[in-house]
């Protein structure tokens, strides 16, 4: 069985800068926890939420994708100026679904970018959103596609998959294909209905790197990082997987699931997994204790 490497800097570390392969740097700006408090990292602001800074290069053009924005305006671009990350470099912004932990930030995130920038999105991104976590909670985003747009943010609104760059695409619409993927406890309104929530919106962001295979940048997973991940290897016709990080929503998952999910991604074999955000911190540490018996045998 081939090994599988849990990239232990990306899930607690709030200023881990990841370099992949040569040709894509991962920055992650925010994310729940910051694990180490010195120096600079004091000043860093850890919240509920995911942003991740995608910065490649394909011959002499850089490419520089903001994938999410944190909940926070104030958190991310407080640590866009500690990580000293030029905000202004950023050509496109994907919002993986509508939750507030993924798209609040975005509204200060494009005052700091100061030019138009394409806000790459489903289209029910602004559809009404509503969670059941002991009582009824709104966790749609707090602002308005016209607030975003005066703003300078560009709607890029699909559902297929929008390819950014050469080897640099989102997932569009992400089939459910796992049986044990299943959602709960989200809401919508569908004509006049309150109906259970499906996340059709959630999307991925995948970069293909030529020599080593596709890296996968999920957002909180809620189609099931197995599922998002076996998307990624249909829409690029690409079998091989070398990083899968980001939010694997197993927050509520069962003992079962986690190890369906543990069964499959050894399947898919990605050389790198950066579980982070909403996988939860009882699940991972399952998921670290799982993946180490299997590489210990
Ligand atoms: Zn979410
Ligand atoms: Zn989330």
């Amino acid at each position: 069985m081939s090994r599988l490497n849990v990239l232990c800097s990306c899930f607690m570390i709030l200023d881990s800068v990841l370099t992949l392969a040569d040709d894509v740097c991962l920055t992650i700006l925010i994310e729940d926890s910051v694990e180490a408090r010195n120096g600079a990292r004091k000043r860093l602001i850890a919240k509920h939420g995911l942003s991740i800074l995608a910065e490649t290069r394909i011959d002499d053009t850089e490419i520089c994708v903001l994938m999410d924005t944190g909940p926070s305006a104030e958190a991310l671009l407080n640590n866009v100026d500690i990580m000293d990350v030029n905000p202004r470099k950023i050509d496109a912004i994907v919002l993986s679904h509508g939750h507030y932990d993924h798209t609040d930030g975005l509204i200060g995130a494009l005052k700091g970018i100061n030019k138009p920038t394409m806000i790459i999105a489903h289209p029910k991104i602004f559809a009404p959103k509503f969670a059941v976590r002991k009582k009824l909670k709104f966790i749609g985003s707090s602002f308005t596609q016209p607030m975003m747009e005066n703003v300078g943010g560009v709607p890029l609104f699909a559902s297929n998959p929008v390819e950014i760059a050469e080897d640099i695409t989102t997932t569009g619409e992400i089939e459910r294909k796992t049986t044990y993927e299943k959602l709960k406890g989200f809401f919508t309104i569908e004509q006049g209905q309150f109906v259970v929530d499906s996340i059709i919106d959630d999307q991925a962001l995948i970069i293909n790197l030529k020599s080593k295979g596709l890296v996968v940048v999920t957002g909180c997973a809620h189609a099931g990082v197995v599922n998002t991940t076996m998307h990624a290897q249909k829409i690029t016709n690409t079998g091989k997987i070398h990083a899968v990080l980001g939010g694997f929503h197993l927050i509520d998952a069962t003992d079962k699931r986690i190890q369906m999910t543990i069964d499959d991604l050894k399947r898919l074999k990605p050389k790198f997994l950066g579980p982070c955000h909403s996988t939860g911190k009882k699940q991972l540490k399952k998921l670290k204790k799982l993946l180490e018996i299997d590489v210990n045998h």
